[in-house]
């Protein structure tokens, strides 16, 4: 995180926590975060932005998902930043905001091209900008942020991120035309974070890169940044079995021993993370030695081929990590699994434990 703060400079630093902080563990990664000095918090709905507040988190979190009917209330009571995507949301949080007799800190979503939650330009942003200022007027709401998403950050070059800046730019203006004063203007992803400066604005939103995971092929290594992914995935071997060429293994027998060989059993399944897509894929690395997913990921358990070795039942497992030791990173399993680095670290399952070393 310092090094992602020194990257954007002035820009004040959003820590994105959703989903249980991408797998990592949500209120942890969140204190880490604002120690090593972003000042924000970002979760995608209300309740994960209660969690923070109820472990004791006291900097501002934006929470930017609602459906109709969501916890509004208990958001502004808790002091969260909430995010208008809509006139119905609007029309909720005023309604909260009244019953609350507090106003409501909101944060108003332009929709510039990801075609996602958030108001379109013209007519639309027009009309919502005005009603957002009249519930400002009544002491109902507080401006506070503009903001939009970035569709192709990650694809350098890529025509949408300069259309996006401009409307972006547009909107916003507009709406200062109008009379909003806002705290912070923010459009930047970890991509954008790294590699376009001119997006950085007032604010930027990093998720990804924060845990050292590349937010895309394109944008290199993390380490070309400066960064190392934090997660590792470990398990232990839970048992070892000499088998005879042609054994079927696992469900539906997809993998047949080309000869005697040792098979090693996992208990991290794809409940746990595993994806079902590594079948077949040379992913894990047991006692120092690549081995090959054997046969079907189960929900709680793989075996791998250790090709006759036998290490003892307890050995490391390292399914990734950093990979500067012989392991895979969560990029060789996203790139083995078609699939991005996100969903590897995000999908880890709730029982396996989160170790802060
Ligand atoms: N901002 C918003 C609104 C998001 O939805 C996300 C994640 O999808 C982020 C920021 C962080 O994105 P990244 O993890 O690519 O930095």
């Amino acid at each position: 995180m310092e090094t992602l703060c020194a990257r954007v400079g002035d820009a004040a630093v959003m820590a994105v926590v959703k989903s249980d902080g991408y797998g990592h563990g949500a209120v942890t990664c969140a204190r880490e975060a604002l120690a090593a000095g972003a000042s924000w918090l970002g979760t995608t709905t209300a309740e994960e932005a209660l969690e923070l507040r109820a472990a004791g988190l006291t900097a501002r979190i934006l929470c930017w998902l609602w459906v109709p009917g969501g916890p509004w209330r208990e958001a502004i009571e808790a002091d969260i930043d909430v995010s208008l995507g809509g006139m119905w949301a609007l029309q909720e949080v005023t309604e909260a905001a009244r019953a609350a007799g507090r106003p409501a800190r909101v944060h108003l979503k332009a929709e510039t091209g990801l075609s996602r939650n958030g108001v379109r330009p013209g007519e639309a942003w027009a009309e919502f900008v005005a009603a957002a200022l009249r519930a400002q007027a009544e002491g109902l709401v507080r401006i506070v942020g503009l903001y939009s998403h970035f569709a192709c950050a990650d694809v350098p070059g890529h025509p949408s991120i300069a259309a996006q800046l401009t409307l972006f730019r547009e909107m916003t203006a507009y709406a200062e035309e109008q009379g909003v004063r806002p705290e912070v203007r923010h459009l930047a992803n970890s991509a954008a974070a790294l590699t376009l400066p001119e997006t950085h604005l007032d604010m930027v939103r990093i998720g990804i890169a924060m845990f050292g995971v590349s937010a895309g092929p394109g944008l290199g290594a993390p380490e070309e940044y400066g960064l190392r992914p934090v997660m590792s995935f470990r398990a232990s071997l839970a048992l070892v079995n000499q088998v005879p060429e042609g054994q079927g293994v696992s469900y539906g027998h997809y993998y047949v021993t080309a000869g005697e060989t040792t098979l090693g059993l996992l208990p991290v399944g794809y409940a746990d993370g595993v994806p079902r897509a590594a079948s077949g894929s040379e992913l894990v690395l047991v006692d120092g030695k690549r081995c090959t997913i054997a046969g079907r990921v189960a929900m709680d358990m793989c075996v791998v081929d250790l090709g006759g070795d036998t290490p003892p039942v307890g050995s490391e497992v390292v399914l990734f990590g950093p990979g500067d030791h012989g392991e895979s990173t969560a990029a060789d399993w996203a790139a083995a699994c078609a699939t991005i680095p996100y969903e590897i670290v995000t999908r880890i399952g709730a029982r396996i434990p989160r170790v802060y070393l």
